[in-house]
């Protein structure tokens, strides 16, 4: 590898949709460190990627620490949080840069980098308002952004203009929107279906984790008002929120539609699935930061409702690519639905042209280019 060493720290090694991202960062620097705090797949997708894995002694059972915890729930691992600063800032000085993509591994990164006096990025994937942490932890976050971070990554104006209302310093802030490439499957419709092994009729996809945010429960609900209409779930609890995903199955017995939904589980064929379903549902309850689901739905050319929170609308630009309703509206979301299958909304021309949108805005190439350009500037002193 030529031009800065970079350090890239996460601490979580799930595949949700920021190690997705990172695992596309990264494809720009190979021979790089990724300093990891547990096993999973993250660790192979870097590996992948030509980096040096490294896994922190001290590490795992981070998740455990909820967004809404106080930091004084942290105190019983303090021994632990210590040692694994310690870990990180040892590698911190034989790097140039310090990238980190998660916000406990910026926590952490941040207060390494304080002792060995290196650059530090914060990829920020999340919206930090009350919805999303709890007071305590939105103050540590951006205070120690101020006082350490040379540079945050905003994947939209939504997660920048709410890091910067949490009292986060603006001119830190770079948005780059996150990148990504689908090329769709030439199958039918009916093709892909019987090759996921779908049934026929009327079909509506939800691509997420299951988490209440996400907003499953409302897609239940508004299916309940659609008769003759099916729904796959796909997606798993991956951060502990099993409770949800089992009463997301009780609410579809209750709803009495639970022939009409399909729980598939974490799927690794999300592009050909979306292409499987008549329209793509994205119920996020609470302000996407981002919203992988939505740039896939679009580049997979299928008709889109998305609530209109944080940057769904951006994405969608006020319903220009798509149809946005009221979060946590499953009348509304029913009738979006509706005028999609009745050909009343979603036709072809705005298919392709969201499509267009997503190509041109939405590349990784166009991501790793901009990150890689951030990464050189911090390194250089910038
Ligand atoms: N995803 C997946 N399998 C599933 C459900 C979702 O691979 O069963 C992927 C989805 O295609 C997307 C990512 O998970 O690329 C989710 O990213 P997004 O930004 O939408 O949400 P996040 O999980 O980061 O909140």
């Amino acid at each position: 590898m030529t031009g800065p060493r970079v350090l890239f720290i996460n601490h979580t090694s799930t595949m949700s949709g920021a190690e997705l991202v990172l695992a596309d960062v990264v494809r720009a620097w190979r021979g790089a460190t990724a300093f990891l705090f547990e096993d999973g797949p993250l660790n192979a997708a870097m590996a992948g990627c030509g980096l040096r894995v490294e896994r922190a002694r001290a590490g795992g059972g981070l998740t455990g620490l909820r967004r809404s915890s106080s930091p004084l729930r942290a105190l019983p691992m303090a021994g632990r949080l210590a040692a694994l600063v310690l870990e990180i800032a040892g590698r911190a000085r034989r790097a140039d840069v310090i990238y980190a993509n998660s916000q406990k591994a910026f926590v952490l990164g941040a207060l390494a980098t304080g002792i060995v006096r290196r650059p530090l990025i914060w990829h920020l994937h999340d919206i930090i308002d009350p919805l999303h942490f709890g007071t305590a932890q939105r103050r540590l976050q951006v205070g120690l952004a101020n006082a350490r971070a040379t540079c945050v990554i905003a994947p939209s104006t939504a997660v920048a203009d709410a890091f910067v209302a949490a009292g986060g310093r603006r001119d830190r802030v770079a948005i780059v929107p996150n990148g990504l490439d689908l090329v769709p499957d030439p199958r039918s419709r009916a093709e892909l279906r019987r090759a996921a092994g779908l049934p026929s009729g009327l079909l509506v996809g939800v691509f997420s984790r299951l988490a209440s945010w996400k907003g499953q429960h409302v897609l239940l609900h508004a299916l309940a008002e659609l008769p003759g209409v099916g729904a796959v779930v796909a997606g798993a609890p991956l951060f502990g929120e099993d409770a949800y995903a089992a009463e997301l199955v009780r609410l579809a017995a209750e709803l009495g539609i639970a022939d009409r939904v399909h729980f598939l589980g974490q799927r690794s064929d999300v592009a050909l699935l979306m292409q499987a379903v008549e329209v793509v549902v994205h119920p996020s309850i609470h302000p996407e930061p981002f919203g992988r689901t939505l740039v896939e739905a679009m580049l997979a050319g299928v008709p889109l409702v998305a609530t209109r929170t944080g940057a769904a609308a951006e994405i969608l630009d006020e319903g220009a690519f798509g149809t946005l309703v009221p979060p946590g509206d499953a009348a509304a979301l029913a009738e979006g639905i509706r005028r999609i299958l009745a050909g009343n909304a979603g036709g072809a021309t705005q298919v392709a042209a969201a499509s267009e949108r997503a190509r041109t805005r939405y590349g990784a190439d166009g991501m790793r280019d901009a990150i890689a350009g951030i990464i050189r500037r911090v390194a250089e002193g910038g």
